[in-house]
């Protein structure tokens, strides 16, 4: 079958790779490696308003745009990834003293993080490199995704996870029937081990910042963002800025890889301005980027952000290059803010978890600083639902009263 794309570029040293030449990073360098499209044939064949193959409500829409070919999987969750919604919240917006606040949430999807989109394209990749089982270290989402899309055909996965990741992750986990690995050790801990019984058993890998799917599945969200926001922008001259929460640095790169593909077909004259929000506890990107260097030094992670928490980002350097590229920059966070940030979202009807919240929390504190001005277009992705980590949701808002079951309690309650 002739490959859907037409090579792999290192991220590290430049070198070209045919598609059939590697599988995962750079053999040089461990480089990550960006798949690059065959432009020209795309361009040819679509526009920007025909250039979606089916009219469905998922990320399948941009199989013209995606370097595997249609996984099949018709009427199951596997279809169902993406296309999540944008809501324009005038509260928050208001709050903020913003002009124009969009917030996409990745709750719906699937497995119930953004996650669903790099997990539904390796697999499709799997399937067509004649993968038997996908293998994924996580600390809970990628993992859950993983397991939940390969459930979805029939596909069979295992799982690597830090034996503290939130109890409904790991639940997930094992409802999707994937075989669970609980690791006694933390997140980096897990990826290395995956790897080495990846090459042992003859497993693929989905690992974030190594194989390069994942990166393809996460720019979906950038097309979607196009469609669904920046064609309709405010014409005050302004471009839109995204605020990302960042650990591996997988999804920020990915979402930059979309906009570049977007820009590279002629189709986004002006890319978006990325801002990346680490947690203060978990921030080895942030570091590199204000140390003005793409030198990742690892860090010693804390952070109840348990999906950003990161000692050694494996996606780093195209985390880096998203926000620097793109005049952005990188905020850091602590977890009181990130807590605060889910009880604020909750007040416009979505439900985040910390990791996804912490988006939230760097544009509050964006504002502060004065890093955005008030008729900015702004677009705050919100990558996870809060169901997937309850005790941390239980601490970001006050207790209930628990009362007698008398009208003489209710009024008391209510003073
Ligand atoms: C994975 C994840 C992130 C961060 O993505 P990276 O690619 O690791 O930077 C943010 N939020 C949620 C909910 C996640 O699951
Ligand atoms: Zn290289």
């Amino acid at each position: 079958m002739k490959p859907k794309f037409s090579h792999y570029t290192c991220s590290l040293c430049g070198a070209e790779y045919g598609p059939e030449d590697v599988t995962y990073t750079c053999p040089k360098d461990g480089g990550n490696l960006d798949v690059i499209l065959k432009y020209d044939e795309i361009k040819a064949q679509f526009s920007p308003d025909k250039f979606m193959t089916l009219p469905e409500a998922s990320l399948w829409r941009y199989l013209n745009l995606l370097p595997v070919e249609d996984p099949g999987g018709l009427g199951t969750p596997l279809r169902r990834a993406g296309w999540t919604p944008v809501y324009k919240s005038a509260r928050l917006a208001d709050q903020l003293g913003l002009q124009h606040l969009w917030i996409k949430d990745e709750s719906p999807n699937p497995t119930a993080s953004f996650k669903d989109r790099a997990s539904a394209i390796v697999v499709a990749r799997a399937a067509q490199i004649g993968a038997e089982i996908t293998v994924a270290a996580s600390t809970g989402n990628a993992g859950a995704a993983l397991a939940g899309m390969a459930a979805a055909v029939g596909a069979k996965a295992v799982i690597f996870a830090p034996k503290t990741a939130p109890p409904a992750k790991i639940a997930q986990l094992i409802v999707f029937g994937a075989k669970v690995l609980l690791v006694d050790g933390n997140y980096d801990q897990a990826f290395d081990l995956s790897i080495e019984a990846t090459h042992t058993f003859g497993w693929y890998n989905r690992n974030t910042g190594f194989n390069p799917f994942t990166a393809e599945g996460k720019k979906t969200a950038a097309f979607e963002i196009w469609e669904q926001v920046i064609r309709r922008l405010p014409e005050n001259g302004k471009r839109l800025t995204v605020f990302i929460s960042v650990g591996d640095g997988n999804i920020i790169s990915g979402v930059h890889k979309g906009f570049k593909d977007l820009h590279a077909l002629g189709w986004l004259p002006v890319i978006p301005r990325i801002i990346g929000v680490q947690s203060t506890g978990s921030a080895a990107i942030a570091n590199a980027f204000h140390r003005g260097d793409e030198d990742i030094q690892p860090v010693q992670a804390d952070t109840l952000a348990d999906s950003i928490s990161v000692d050694l980002p494996r996606d780093g350097v195209r985390a880096v290059r998203a926000a620097r590229e793109t005049g952005g920059t990188y905020i850091t966070v602590p977890d009181t803010e990130i807590l605060k940030a889910i009880a604020e979202l909750g007040k416009v009807g979505i439900f985040a978890e910390p990791a996804a919240s912490t988006a939230y929390a760097g544009l509050v504190k964006a504002v502060d600083e004065k890093l955005v001005a008030a008729d900015d277009p702004i677009l705050v992705l919100n990558t996870g639902s809060g169901l997937k980590d309850v005790k941390a949701a239980m601490q970001a808002v006050p207790e209930a009263p628990i009362i007698e079951p008398t009208l003489d309690a209710v009024r008391k309650v209510l003073g």
